[in-house]
């Protein structure tokens, strides 16, 4: 046997198996099964182990060295390996080739991107992927003899004839490909898979997809075995029930109730809901899956507390504070409020309320931050009492907008909430400024009251440094305005005033 004669460059993000297309075109075999049969690889019939090359489960660098070619570890295995769960491969990369014709014209090879099954679309061309030929319908292969074509007049459809891929679309396969490639999510990513890999992510994704797709179709979802046309459709539509999380989740699960798995009525829907915990039992290690668990829990909690017995639901009872949706009752107690002012804040669109079969609840991490913004800021009665000012002084510094409010109060809301951090960044900017030399004898706040200044007026030659004063540190009163005295008109003001 002799090495090759042309012996072209394998790019870094260049599948392993597609590589081995253009080698064997250019050095005259009818596929890669001859190539590699031609470097001693034993399999019968030509095969040769693609999807194990591809996960790096078989070792095929000797082969490549027998052929002369550089082998380097494809970043497909590193994905494999990272998974550490063997029967997870199959879903994770594809049975048969899928590409970019616009790519492949313009880079000239194929990227392992395509080789997983989630990446559905080209997110640069904003197509989804081809994998069936159009005029056969026939999958395309690894054994075809050239890279760009189906087979011999069967060449790629035309862009014009390439389904475009949905923003949804888009956006899944991008978040596939980030987490793929280890880098930081988009803002944009649903809050839910927020700080999982890429096992994680596609495992939450993927309970879904199948869940859903038993539900229309009352069969396995098996990714691999289906066109990427389809399983684009029902990853995407996975996808679209993480934007509104749980409820998207609890939405479909609710279907369930409809389509019970066997004749029995109530007991058919307990056996789809003990299914599915099972599933998320069994799975628990996963960080994925521990969140549709506790998504799932809650919904059990909420709609269908018979569905599963109270023993096994403790297997997998979550601490109260892990939970995503809040009953009322936990909303008043983490707000500090009663009920009337629930309804006010629901009226102000400030939290959303969710029904569901009849009852209310929350989302937690709503309901969280706004209380945090509450405790974080100043109602009218604290703001007076920390800047020693009147409530009426605060009232017009607030309408003419010297003092930030993030509420005001009207017929709603009885309350102001005045920004706290605001104030502490002007009374530091007042610090600074102050002039702690100065001699003269000037005026307090109240003598330039007496003269006819309003607050905002004091304010106002502040803000335009026209006053001059001195600042003494109240220790025990860090942010009040007292702490301002001894005020002068600036040398400039009175010159300019003459
Ligand atoms: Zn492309």
């Amino acid at each position: 046997m002799s090495k090759l004669l042309i012996r072209p460059h394998r790019q870094p993000d260049e599948c392993i198996v597609s590589y081995l297309i253009p080698v064997s075109e250019q050095n005259g075999f009818h596929h890669i099964g001859h190539l590699l049969q031609h470097a001693g690889l034993p399999w019968k019939n030509l095969r040769i182990p693609t999807h194990q090359m591809i996960t790096g489960e078989y070792d095929i660098e000797p082969y490549f060295s027998q052929l002369g070619l550089d082998y380097t570890y494809p970043r497909t295995a590193d994905t494999f390996k990272s998974s550490q769960l063997p029967h997870f491969t199959t879903k994770i990369f594809v049975k048969t080739p899928k590409i970019c014709p616009e790519c492949l014209e313009e880079t000239g090879y194929s990227s392992d991107l395509w080789s997983h099954i989630a990446y559905t679309a080209c997110v640069k061309h904003k197509l989804l992927l081809v994998d069936t030929s159009p005029k056969t319908g026939k999958r395309l292969s690894w054994y075809r003899r050239t890279l760009n074509e189906f087979n011999k007049n069967d060449p790629f459809p035309t862009v014009n004839l390439i389904p475009k891929a949905s923003p949804a679309t888009l956006a899944f396969t991008r978040t596939m490909a980030y987490l793929i490639e280890g880098r930081s999510l988009p803002i944009s990513t649903p809050a839910v898979l927020k700080g999982l890999n890429f096992v994680e992510a596609l495992s939450l994704i993927h309970f879904i997809a199948h869940y859903q797709y038993r539900l229309f179709h009352h069969a396995l979802f098996s990714p691999a075995s289906l066109d990427n046309l389809n399983v684009s459709l029902h990853y995407t539509q996975a996808w679209q029930s993480l934007k509104r999380w749980p409820q998207g989740f609890h939405l479909l699960i609710s279907q369930y109730i409809d389509n019970p798995m066997s004749d029995r009525g109530q007991s058919g829907i307990n056996k789809h809901f003990r299914d599915i915990h099972e599933k998320l039992h069994r799975q628990r290690k996963n960080k994925g899956i521990a969140r549709l668990r506790a998504a799932f829990d809650q919904f059990i909690e909420i709609n269908w507390p018979n569905a599963i017995q109270t023993h096994r639901l403790t297997r997998i009872s979550l601490s109260s504070s892990e939970r995503p949706l809040i009953t009322q009752k936990e909303a008043q107690r983490i707000l500090a409020c009663r009920e009337p002012r629930i309804h006010s804040l629901i009226a102000q669109d400030k939290i959303t309320l969710h029904k569901f079969k009849g009852k209310v609840y929350f989302n937690r991490d709503q309901i969280e931050s706004l209380a945090k913004m509450y405790q974080d800021n100043w109602s009218m009665e604290q703001a007076v009492l920390e800047t020693e000012l009147s409530r009426y002084q605060l009232k017009q510094l607030l309408d003419a907008g010297f003092v930030k409010a993030l509420q005001k109060a009207d017929s709603q809301n009885r309350d102001w909430l005045i920004c706290k951090k605001s104030w502490q960044h002007l009374i530091n900017n007042l610090k600074k400024s102050a002039d702690q030399n100065q001699k003269a004898q000037g005026k307090t706040l109240s003598g330039l009251q007496k003269q006819g200044f309003m607050i905002t007026n004091v304010f106002y030659m502040l803000a335009r440094s026209e006053l001059s004063y001195f600042f003494k540190e109240e220790a025990s009163k860090p942010l009040s305005f007292k702490q301002l005295g001894n005020f002068n008109w600036k040398q400039s003001v009175i010159n300019s005033a003459q």
